[in-house]
């Protein structure tokens, strides 16, 4: 005799759940309630419509009611709410929006997916603007209606997490006058914030009108007001502060809420109240690497937990190790991954954790190839067990390639003495023989070992400031395209023949283009005696890219007499 399983969420987790719990039997009866119009949408595809990338909205809807129903035998029902829960009964009341009749279904087994809504804050005079929200495919369809038919083309985004950066820059892409801003000093909190500066610098290059450290003090008619005073113009405003939990219904029903707000869930996704279980962007779950729960929203894990789910349900067993967070994010000709740990997050945690940091850049492919371009990694690892922590990957390239590495060696517990031994797919149009993951491993492996030392371009200006002797080894030519104003430049093809040139008794920090040049540089003169050398980690490309977008925010004295950023 089948079961009676309700869902309540017809998209991400919603959906694959439901598809999971058919393909486990034939017997159960499974309806899956959602509110809004559409089931099993791309949400993460959203805002490409903006842009045109998606040209219709109804492309964005993956599935229908009716192609569930012929394939799965499920029962999909849209435009229902469920907007109660009887845990003692075990049934959910459930309006249907159309016609506003409520209605009881009981159930076996009930799983919550109802996802994270989009926070709107009550700032004054909001009412005085057309504000946006970006969660499915009736909200994108708005916005890109409404923006079609407003009189100016100024557009205001209002925080710089991802579904901001994806929305100002597909807004952008269909040619509106875009301001982004965020209220910290940097977008894309996945990434440090010495390698955002790649992200926040392509943003200025194609005319996004990027604000960071400036909060919403206000609004008034068509305009923006922060904090400093500043007016954005503004007829429409996308709101992307961030997402809140859907817990309404799951609070009501006594359902457990943890530590962060959303729903407390065991290691089977199960809640306090038996028969009911929980996935998606609602629960919190267990970071593995912070060892402390966390909310996630990401389509990946929902997926996975809803898999895990309906397999629980049907007495099959998954391991659940907790998660690590693996992202991934295009801004204009940029791709950025990250995957695990960032300084940022250790900094916030207060984690008492050791760690190191690898800082590479590498050609994505072999050099000579057309499209190659620098890829820019970050690594983190433990010190001194090398235990991969995190990574983060900036380029023209293929990023995610590297980072999912990264990302599989972190859930099998791998140290950078293992990424050097990793043997990876390479021909000239994908990658190099020793791909930047391997390198991550050679630069780690000689960091631990206490090879030699480095400082991060991110205490170059410092440097400078301190009339520290910085040596560049590129070649002339190179130099005089521009270089760090203080630096003296001894190619490394010269360095042996003008030694007497370096200073013994202070430290030396050197650079190249990217960190290979100046690495021999610092092994050579290590060996010929010099004991405080250091390697600037990111180097001359690394540092043109993070003084940038500060340089022309404050308007301040560039370090450097021209940046270089190829
Ligand atoms: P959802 O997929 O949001 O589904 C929840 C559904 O439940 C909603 O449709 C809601 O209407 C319905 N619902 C809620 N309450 C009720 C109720 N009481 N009765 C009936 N129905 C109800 N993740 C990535 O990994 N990569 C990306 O690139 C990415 N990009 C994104 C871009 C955008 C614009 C957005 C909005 C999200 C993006 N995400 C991305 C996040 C990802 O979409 C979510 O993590 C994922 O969809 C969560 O799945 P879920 O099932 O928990 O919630």
């Amino acid at each position: 005799m089948g079961r009676k399983i309700l869902i309540i969420g017809g998209v991400a987790g919603g959906a694959s759940a439901a598809a999971k719990l058919r393909r486990n039997s034939e017997e159960d009866q499974i309806i899956m309630f959602e509110k809004g119009p559409h089931v099993s949408f791309s949400n993460c595809s959203l805002p490409y419509h903006l842009s045109g990338v998606i040209k219709e909205a109804e492309d964005l809807v993956l599935m229908s009611p009716e192609l569930f129903l012929k394939q799965y035998n499920i029962d999909a029902r849209v435009n229902n709410e469920v907007i109660a829960i009887d845990r003692d009964n075990k049934n959910v009341i459930v309006k249907n929006i159309l016609t506003g009749k409520n209605y009881t279904e009981t159930y076996d087994k009930l799983i919550l997916s109802p996802g994270a809504a989009p926070i709107v804050p009550s700032i004054p005079g909001i009412e005085q603007v057309n504000v946006f929200t970006i969660r499915n495919v009736v909200d994108i369809d708005k916005l890109n209606k409404f923006v079609k038919q407003i009189y100016t083309k100024d557009v205001a985004v209002i925080g710089g997490g991802y579904i901001g950066v994806e929305a100002a820059e597909n807004l952008r892409v269909a040619g509106y006058h875009v301001s982004l801003i965020e209220a910290t000093n940097q977008i894309l909190r996945p990434f440090d914030y010495d390698m955002v500066q790649i992200f926040h610098k392509e943003m200025v290059d194609n005319q996004v009108n990027l604000i960071v450290g400036e909060k919403v003090e206000k609004f008034e008619q068509d305009k923006v007001v922060l904090s400093s005073g500043i007016k954005i113009n503004a007829s429409v405003v996308v709101m992307a502060i961030g997402v809140s939990p859907e817990t309404y219904l799951a609070k009501e029903a006594g359902i457990e809420i943890g530590e962060t707000g959303a729903i407390k869930v065991d290691k089977n996704y199960q809640t306090n109240v038996p028969n009911i279980n929980a996935v998606g962007d609602a629960i919190e779950v267990y970071h593995a690497l912070t060892h402390t729960m966390t909310k996630l929203s990401l389509a990946g894990p929902a997926l996975k937990e809803a898999r895990s789910v309906a397999d629980h349900i049907n007495n099959k067993c998954s391991l659940n190790k907790g998660h690590i967070g693996s992202s991934a994010i295009k801004v204009f000709d940029y791709n950025g991954a990250s995957t695990g740990l960032n300084e940022s997050l250790i900094k916030a945690l207060n984690m008492k954790i050791n760690y190191g940091i690898v800082r590479v850049i590498l050609s994505d492919k072999v050099g000579i190839m057309p499209d190659a371009a620098p890829m820019h990694f970050k690594l983190l690892y433990e010190v001194p067990t090398g235990k991969i922590l995190g990574a983060q990957a900036i380029g023209k390239g293929d990023v995610t390639k590297r980072i999912d590495i990264i990302a599989t060696v972190i859930k099998f517990g791998g140290t950078v003495e293992d990424l050097k031994d990793l043997e990876l797919c390479y021909a000239p149009p994908f990658s190099t023989a020793k791909d930047i993951v391997n390198y991550a491993g050679y630069v780690g492996s000689n960091l631990l070992n206490g090879d030699y030392k480095q400082v991060n371009i991110d205490k170059v200006r410092e440097l400078v400031e301190s009339n520290n002797f910085i040596l560049d080894v590129r070649e002339r030519g190179e130099y005089a395209r521009g270089h760090i104003k203080s630096a003296v430049n001894i190619p490394l093809s010269e360095l042996r023949g003008r030694i007497s040139e370096i200073p013994k008794d202070i430290p030396v920090y050197i650079h190249c283009r990217t960190g290979q040049r100046s690495y021999n540089a610092v092994l050579a003169l290590q060996n010929l005696g010099f004991l405080n050398v250091y390697n600037i980690t990111g180097s001359f490309l690394g540092l043109s890219f993070y003084e940038y977008f500060n340089d022309k925010m404050m308007e301040r004295e560039s370090i450097v007499t021209e940046y270089n950023f190829r």
